[in-house]
């Protein structure tokens, strides 16, 4: 069968499938390393890695051997079996984070959920019963309708009202807002350490520390969305540790299997009664493979050898964005923490990522005006002074205009 034309692609993809993406003017055909090639095979240096899934990068020997190993045992079996992939990711999981237990679900926003629903049990027995769950504005936490109204952008909820769940939304690092939002009605809290699709916003270790010390208190409780942030990606294993927490629930995803689709919520010991036989189940989730391929990556980015390794590339990607900044008066702030960083533009950022494209860059731009990168965590000094000097030479095009 011959190829279709990248024309081709467009005109069937626009015929065929649902059109709710706005998608670059690529069609991807393989990738290794750091680097994607489209159908022309045109190179692409990825800062973007699948929205950070591909973390390890492309076409890595460990997963393809996990994936085979797998292959020529089990896909899937259903969780009215045992199985052992599953049972020891588990163990990894719980014994690198909060010694919680693990449900297996296969999307962030399905993490997500998961913690929603253990909210809505934990509120409805409380005395009196909570219902509200606290989430920060700009925050993203998935596309499902419950993860969708958590989400604090409003822009998200339009047309899909009434709201599922009753939300409070608080501004990210306004602790003076805390007391007045955080009423006796509220059971939860979800948020994002580093807020991901929101704009690359770090979180402020005083002001996580006052809502955290607020919650426990008051026993709410206290759940983080590591979908974006965990396993690795801000030079900890978790972004929570960066914050001097151990969060009830942990919700985890994009980067787990390799570019397989799995998401987990870590609910800590005393709390993992409240879902009980029957209460929450998934038929993919967990699944033989998945879990095989989780395994190898949470074997490869937990070690401390890798850890350091991304911190110190983090680093260097930050002073870098802060050398672009120093040169152009247009780059309005720089921020970020590991290998997740943004740069915030005075104008809209579409054509910078356009241009960058089209000189073999992948990055991303969100709430309009904010370069995201999100480069594969096994990404080398090489690779970020490459990516510097193409946005370099990008906005230099833009400031001479
Ligand atoms: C991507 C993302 C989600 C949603 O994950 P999906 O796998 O797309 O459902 C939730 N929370 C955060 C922080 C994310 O970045």
């Amino acid at each position: 069968m011959k190829n279709p034309s990248f024309e081709e692609l467009l005109h069937k993809e626009k015929e065929f499938v649902l059109q709710t993406y706005s998608r670059y003017p690529v069609a991807l055909k393989k990738g290794k390393g750091v680097y994607v090639w489209d159908l022309q095979g045109k190179k692409y240096l990825d800062f973007f890695a699948g929205i950070a899934v591909n973390d390890l990068g492309y076409a890595h020997k460990q997963i393809k051997k996990a994936v085979q190993r797998s292959l020529n045992r089990l896909i899937h079996a259903s969780n009215y079996f045992y199985l052992e992939p599953q049972i020891s990711l588990a163990e990894k999981l719980s014994l690198s984070s909060s010694q919680g237990k693990v449900f297996f679900a296969n999307s962030g926003a399905e993490a997500n959920e998961c913690a929603l629903k253990l909210a809505r049990v934990y509120g409805n027995q409380c005395q009196p019963r909570r219902g509200t769950i606290l989430t920060l504005e700009n925050s993203f936490h998935g596309r499902t309708l419950a993860t969708l109204f958590a989400t604090g952008q409003a822009k998200y909820h339009a047309g899909f009202e009434p709201a599922v769940g009753k939300y409070v939304y608080l501004e990210p690092n306004n602790i003076s807002r805390i007391d007045s939002v955080l009423s006796d009605d509220v059971s939860s809290v979800l948020i994002e350490l580093v807020q991901g699709e929101g704009g690359v916003r770090v979180m402020d270790k005083t002001f996580i520390s006052a809502l955290s010390e607020k919650c426990r208190k008051k026993n709410v409780l206290f759940m983080v969305d590591e979908v974006q942030t965990g396993l690795g990606r801000t030079g900890r294993l978790f972004a929570y540790e960066h914050f001097g927490i151990i969060p009830d629930v942990i919700t985890l995803a994009k980067p787990l299997a390799g570019g397989l689709p799995m998401g987990v919520a870590i609910i800590k010991r005393e709390l993992a009664g409240l879902l009980k036989p029957g209460m929450h189940a998934s038929s993919f989730g967990g699944g033989y493979m998945v879990c095989s391929v989780a395994n190898c990556v949470i074997d490869l980015i937990r070690k401390e050898k890798f850890l350091s390794h991304i911190r110190e590339m983090g680093d260097y990607l930050s002073g870098q964005f802060k050398a672009l900044k120093q040169k152009y008066d247009f780059i309005a702030e720089t921020r970020g923490l590991g290998l997740m960083q943004g740069m915030q533009l005075k104008f809209n950022g579409k054509e910078i990522v356009q241009k960058a494209l089209e000189k073999g860059l992948i990055i991303n731009c969100i709430q309009e005006n904010v370069l995201r990168c999100l480069p594969p965590l096994v990404i080398e000094k090489e690779h970020i002074d490459r990516a510097v000097s193409i946005l370099d030479s990008v906005f230099s095009d833009a400031a001479g205009k």
